[in-house]
C-alpha cells in the first residue's frame, strides 16, 4: 500500500478509535445490556383500546449480538408481557423469559432467553392505565369533546412503560410501526406521516434514521393538518390548527437558517403537533414531529422561540444525544445556544438578548433553590429518577457555557466548531468526557491561551456559575427598569411598544413591597388577570399569589383548571404551598384539576402540596 494511503488509513483508524471511545459508565437509568446484545430495529404492532385505556400487540427486534451472552435484558415499567418468542427456521417459537424486581424508579428489568444464534425476538404484551409515558384523555378532556385522545412523553426514561425495550440514550435504533385506532381517529408518530385526510383506523410508519428509544412518540386524536409549506405542516384540533399554522408560520425559514448556521437537516420533513392544554412540557422534540403545548399559541407569535427549541434539537439531541441522563446538558445546553441563534438570524439581536436574559433569571431562580450538588452540568443524579431533578441548569448554564466559548474564540471560529461537532457525531450518542477530549481537541488546543481545561472543568464539573460566566444585559430591560421606577412614585407607563418579553421582565422585576393599590392600578390599566398569553398571565398569578391580590383569584383558578403545563402550574402551586390558607385552596383546586393533568406534572404538584404529610 503506497504510504500515502497508509497514512490516510492510519488516520481513519484513529479517527474511528477517538469516536468510538465507549460510553465512559454504564447508564445507571437502564438495565440494557447493550455492550451484550443491542437492537439495531424494532418492528410495532399495536391497538389503541380507549375503552380499557390500554396499548395491546407485540414488538419485533432484530438483534445485533457483540458476545457469546444468550439473554437479551430489556427495560420495563408496569407493562404486562403475555409472550415472547423467537424467529428460527423462519417459524416464531416460544422463549422463556423473566423479570426482576421493581425499582421506583428504574422499573423492572425483562430478561429473554435469545439462545445462541437467533436473530429476532418477538414480545407480546399490554400497558397498564397508569402507564407513565402515556396520557388517555377523555373526550371532555378535549377540546373538541367528541373524540378521546391520547399521546406519549417517552423522555426521559418512560418509553419503557408502553415498549419493552432497551431505553438508553446510547443506543439508537429504526422502526417501523403499525398502529390501529378506532375509526375516525388518526394516529401519528415521531415517523413520517401522511398528510392524507382519511381516516382509515390503521395506519402504517417508519423511521429509517436511527433515533434512540425516548424519541419514539405516538398520539392519536380527532386530527386533521394545515401545511404551512413544502416540508411543514400542523397536526392540531380543528379548534386550533389554522391559528398554529398562522403562529407558526416562520418556521421553514427556522429551518432554513439553521441549516445555514450547522449543516443539512436531515429528517426530510419537520412537523408539529399541537397538543391538549395538558400536555406536561413547552415541547418535545420527537423527530420529524415536534410534540407543542398550545400555550405557546399566543396571537402575536411572541413565543416561538419554543418552536425554534424544538427544531433546534433536530442538530442538538436528535442527531448528536447525550449518551446517558447525566449528560443532559449535551442536549439542552446546545439546543438552547441554537435556540437563540435561530431567534437573533430571524429576529435580530434584541430580541434573542431579551430572551437570553429572561433564561438567567429563570437560572438564578432555580439555582437559588437547588441544592449546589444540583447545579453541576454532569449531575451526579445516581438513580434518581431525572423527572426529579428537572431544572434550568443543563439549559442555560449549558447555553451560557457555549456563549462564553463563543466569546472567547469568536462567532466564526466557534461556528466552525459546532458545524462540524454536528457532522462528526451525526447519529450518535456522546457522553460528557467524549466531548472534553472532542472540545479539547477541536477547540482548545487550535488557540492554547484562550480557555483552559480547568476553566472547562469549572463550567462542567464545578456547581453555580463560574466568576466570569457571561451575564446578558439587554438594553430594552434596562429601559424598561427605568420606567418602572418613575411608574413607582406616581408616573405613566408608556407600554405601547412593549413585546411579551418586555411585560414578563417588568412583571418579574416589580419590588415584592409594591401596594395593594398599585396591584390595582396596574391591572386596571393593562388587564393583566385577563392576559391570555400565558406567560404573563403565569407572571401576574405568581406576583398576585405574594401579593394576596383577591381579584386574580378566580382567574387563578381557572389558569390551574385549564393548563397542564408543568412549567407554567408548578410554579404557582409552589408559590401557594407557602402559606396554610393557601395550601388549602390549592389543594381543593389541584384536585378538581388533576384529572386534566399528566402524571409528570401530577407528581410535581403533589409533591409541593403533599410534601410534608
Ligand atoms: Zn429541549
Amino acid at each position: 500500500m503506497p504510504l500515502s494511503k497508509m497514512f490516510s488509513t492510519l488516520c481513519v483508524m484513529v479517527w474511528l478509535v477517538v469516536l468510538n471511545t465507549p460510553v465512559q459508565a454504564e447508564d445507571a437509568h437502564s438495565y440494557a445490556r447493550i455492550k451484550q446484545v443491542s437492537t439495531p430495529h424494532m418492528e410495532l404492532d399495536l391497538t389503541v383500546d380507549f375503552d380499557d385505556r390500554k396499548l395491546r400487540g407485540h414488538v419485533t427486534y432484530k438483534l445485533a449480538r457483540h458476545d457469546t451472552s444468550t439473554q437479551l435484558y430489556l427495560d420495563t415499567n408496569e407493562l404486562v408481557i403475555h409472550k415472547a418468542e423467537l424467529l428460527i427456521d423462519e417459524q416464531w417459537q416460544p422463549t422463556k423469559f423473566t423479570m426482576g424486581d421493581i425499582h421506583p424508579s428504574l422499573g423492572r428489568e425483562l430478561i429473554v432467553d435469545i439462545g445462541p444464534s437467533a436473530a429476532q425476538v418477538r414480545i407480546h404484551y399490554e400497558t397498564v392505565p397508569t402507564a407513565s409515558g402515556l396520557q388517555w384523555l377523555t373526550p371532555e378532556q378535549t377540546a373538541g369533546k367528541e373524540h378521546p385522545f391520547m399521546f406519549s412523553q417517552s423522555q426521559p426514561i418512560h418509553a419503557r412503560s408502553w415498549i419493552p425495550i432497551q431505553d438508553s440514550p446510547a443506543l439508537r435504533l429504526t422502526y417501523n410501526a403499525t398502529i390501529r385506532t378506532p375509526e375516525g381517529l388518526l394516529a401519528v408518530m415521531s415517523a413520517n406521516n401522511s398528510l392524507s385526510d382519511e381516516r382509515p383506523g390503521e395506519y402504517h410508519f417508519s423511521m429509517p434514521q436511527p433515533i434512540p428509544a425516548y424519541l419514539i412518540a405516538i398520539a392519536v386524536g380527532d386530527l386533521v393538518v394545515q401545511e404551512i409549506s413544502d416540508n411543514v405542516a400542523v397536526f392540531a384540533e380543528r379548534y386550533i390548527v389554522a391559528d398554529a399554522a398562522w403562529e407558526f408560520a416562520d418556521t421553514p425559514a427556522m429551518i432554513t437558517a439553521t441549516e445555514e448556521m450547522y449543516g443539512p437537516y436531515r429528517w426530510d420533513r419537520y412537523d408539529l403537533l399541537i397538543l391538549p392544554p395538558s400536555f406536561p412540557f413547552g415541547g418535545m422534540e420527537n423527530p420529524r414531529l415536534s410534540f407543542i403545548t398550545p400555550t405557546v399559541v399566543a396571537g402575536d407569535r411572541s413565543l416561538i422561540n419554543l418552536i425554534a427549541h424544538e427544531l433546534a434539537h433536530s442538530w442538538s439531541g436528535n442527531l448528536v444525544t447525550n449518551a446517558s441522563w447525566r449528560d443532559l446538558w449535551i442536549n439542552e445546553g446546545f439546543t438552547s445556544y441554537v435556540e437563540n441563534r435561530i431567534m437573533e438570524a430571524l429576529f435580530g439581536r434584541e430580541r434573542a438578548v431579551m430572551e437570553q436574559a429572561l433564561g438567567y433569571q429563570d437560572l438564578r431562580d432555580d439555582m437559588a433553590r437547588l441544592p449546589a450538588k444540583d447545579t453541576v452540568l454532569n449531575i451526579e443524579l445516581g438513580r434518581r429518577h431525572p423527572d426529579d431533578v428537572f431544572s434550568q441548569v443543563p439549559y442555560v448554564k449549558g447555553q451560557l457555557f457555549l456563549m462564553y466559548l463563543e466569546e472567547k474564540f469568536g462567532r466564526e471560529e466557534f461556528d466552525v466548531f459546532l458545524r462540524k461537532y454536528f457532522a462528526d457525531f451525526a447519529f450518535q450518542s456522546i457522553s460528557t468526557e467524549q466531548f472534553k477530549h472532542y472540545l479539547k481537541r477541536e477547540l482548545l488546543d487550535k488557540k492554547p491561551l484562550l480557555v483552559s481545561m480547568d476553566k472547562v472543568n469549572e463550567w462542567i464539573h464545578q456547581p453555580g456559575l463560574p466568576d466570569d460566566a457571561p451575564r446578558p444585559t439587554s438594553d430594552a430591560f434596562i429601559k424598561v427598569e427605568q420606567q418602572m421606577q418613575r411608574w413607582l412614585k406616581g408616573g405613566q407607563l408608556a407600554t405601547d411598544a412593549w413585546t411579551t418579553h418586555e411585560w414578563l421582565h417588568f412583571i418579574n422585576n416589580l419590588p415584592l413591597d409594591i401596594s395593594a393599590q398599585n396591584m390595582a392600578r396596574l391591572d386596571q390599566e393593562f388587564q393583566l388577570t385577563q392576559s391570555q398569553n400565558s406567560e404573563i398571565a403565569h407572571a401576574w398569578l405568581k406576583l398576585s399569589i405574594i401579593k394576596n391580590y383577591e381579584p386574580a383569584r378566580e382567574r387563578l383558578r381557572e389558569y390551574l383548571l385549564s393548563i397542564g403545563r408543568n412549567k407554567l402550574v408548578s410554579p404557582l402551586y409552589r408559590e401557594l404551598a407557602k402559606t396554610p390558607d393557601n395550601l388549602k385552596w390549592a389543594r381543593q383546586v389541584y384536585e378538581q384539576a388533576k384529572a386534566g393533568y399528566h402524571p409528570l406534572t401530577q407528581t410535581v404538584a403533589e409533591s409541593l402540596l403533599y410534601a410534608n404529610q
